[in-house]
């Protein structure tokens, strides 16, 4: 398989090349030149495997034939979801009309650690292999932060730098971080708002000379390899819940913010999996959802909510749907980017829109309705959910039957939760003692010359 970019100005490139390359360099997303499919014989055979002999099933059509890694992926597999807590890495519950897929049993209890964890491997292989160094530098609000580092902890030839917004992260997440110790870790708390930290960020990768001295990557939510390992709890959740028959067609519900997660469930139907339709729940953040009703992309402003990890002002996968929903034209996809660039709008034809609508089923979810959500799941079922699945499950109210994804551990989002049921979730086992560990941060001003210094001072 070889790798295109959305926007048209990469020549095509190995599997290696797009999780090393990231971001596309012409600023358009990477995708496979083409989409492997799936026989329905081989569905059949899929829904009898573990999570692992499953994953180095979907992921090998998207390899690149004679490239080292392509070997390597069966063992690679087995080391990224060794550190889950679960034996079936994401199993699949019942709570009354809809199933519930567990993406959280990782390390940071939450499901870009299924991604993460790969990715993390993965980088420090393809390292390896060229006998390369890289520093990863990223600002988070609290989620991708602490799985990215739980992702290269301890990994040969990477260094990983955390911004996060000084006393402004839950207590669980800032611990999630900062009690990594590992001497490739460099958590940094910055006295500020996550903005501040995000242009920190950008400021940094903006500086051509630092970028390059010190080899910086970011941790990208549009890295090709996290949508790859998404692809293959779609599939798995179909075999569990289909016991493998082919004319099965499934719902997904999917808790939406940059689309990442969504867009793997999107690649999952276009496989050839049995999907009847996605449900695109969004919390108040919803510029998706107010693209499939009216055909108009615009910004709009960001709204704090209880599902943080889904309060966004753009999706940054979307781009990667659209190519497709715009016939794989990349001067189209071009077209779209400058005007969103310009006039913070892009609008598709009525044509599209309802071509969008025979696949997603949008909806958006406000703060009561999860609430009141996460409290009927509970009294109904026992099933405590979080926030984010909470609104996954509301906007799956017309879909009995539905798959729902479980983005988070309730007790990650504990606070919320206890509004909702009256009480704290507990933390699983291995997470309790968590606040009394040591810990390791630097405290900054949030001025972009400090975390030069530092970034300096770490690697010397
Ligand atoms: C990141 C995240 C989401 C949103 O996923 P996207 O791939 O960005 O759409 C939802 N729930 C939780 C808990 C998350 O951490």
């Amino acid at each position: 398989m070889r790798y295109v970019s959305t926007r048209g100005g990469v020549a095509p490139i190995s599997f290696s090349q797009a999780v090393m390359m990231g971001l596309a360099t012409d600023g358009g997303l990477l995708l496979p030149e083409q989409i492997p499919q799936i026989t329905p014989d081989q569905l059949r055979h899929w829904a009898g495997l573990s999570f692992q002999e499953l994953a180095v099933e979907v992921m090998t059509p998207f390899m690149t034939p004679g490239e080292k890694v392509t070997g390597q992926l069966p063992e690679l597999v087995q080391r990224s979801f060794k550190s889950f807590a679960h034996p079936e890495v994401t199993p699949v519950i019942r709570a009354g009309e809809h199933w519930i897929l567990e993406l959280f049993h990782g390390p940071t209890l939450a499901f870009k650690d299924v991604a993460l964890q790969f990715l993390g491997n993965l980088f420090e292989t393809l390292l390896k292999e060229e006998n390369g160094h890289l520093n990863i530098l990223g600002a988070t609000s609290g989620d991708t932060g602490s799985a990215a580092i739980h992702g290269v902890r301890g990994r040969a030839g990477i260094h990983v730098f955390i911004l996060h917004p000084y006393g402004r992260v839950s207590p669980i997440q800032e611990r999630q971080m900062t009690s990594v110790l590992d001497a490739n870790v460099h958590n940094i708390a910055i006295r500020g708002s996550f903005d501040d930290g995000q242009n920190i960020v950008k400021e940094l990768f903006n500086d051509l000379a630092f970028k390059k001295d010190y080899r910086l990557g970011a941790v990208n939510s549009i890295n090709w390899a996290r949508i790859l390992a998404q692809i293959v709890y779609f599939f798995y959740a179909w075999g569990r819940v289909s016991g493998g028959d082919p004319a099965k067609r499934m719902i997904f519900s999917v808790p939406t913010g940059n689309f990442g997660d969504i867009f793997a469930g999107y690649m999952a139907l276009r496989m050839g999996l049995p999907v009847e339709r996605l449900v695109l729940a969004t919390n108040q953040n919803d510029i998706l959802v107010r693209f499939m009703e009216s055909g108009e992309y615009r910004i709009g402003t960001v709204h704090p909510t209880i599902s943080p990890s889904m309060d966004i002002q753009i999706s940054s996968n979307f781009e990667r749907y659209l190519y497709y929903l715009l016939d794989e034209d990349p001067e189209a996809v071009r077209e779209a980017m400058r005007r969103l660039q310009k006039e913070n709008v892009f609008a598709v034809s009525g044509h599209k829109r309802h071509q969008a609508l025979e696949i997603f089923a949008p909806r958006r979810v406000s703060e009561a309705q999860t609430l009141e959500r996460i409290r009927i799941t509970f009294d109904r079922y026992g099933v405590l959910v979080d926030p984010h699945t909470a609104v996954g499950v509301e906007a799956a109210r017309d879909f009995p039957g539905a798959v729902c994804l479980a983005t988070a551990h309730a007790a990650k989002f504990g606070a919320a939760v206890a509004k909702a049921v009256g009480r704290e979730p507990e933390l699983p086992p291995a997470f309790q003692g968590l606040m009394e560990r040591p810990t390791r941060c630097c405290v900054l001003d949030p001025d972009p010359e400090a975390v030069r210094a530092f970034i300096r001072m770490e690697l010397a």
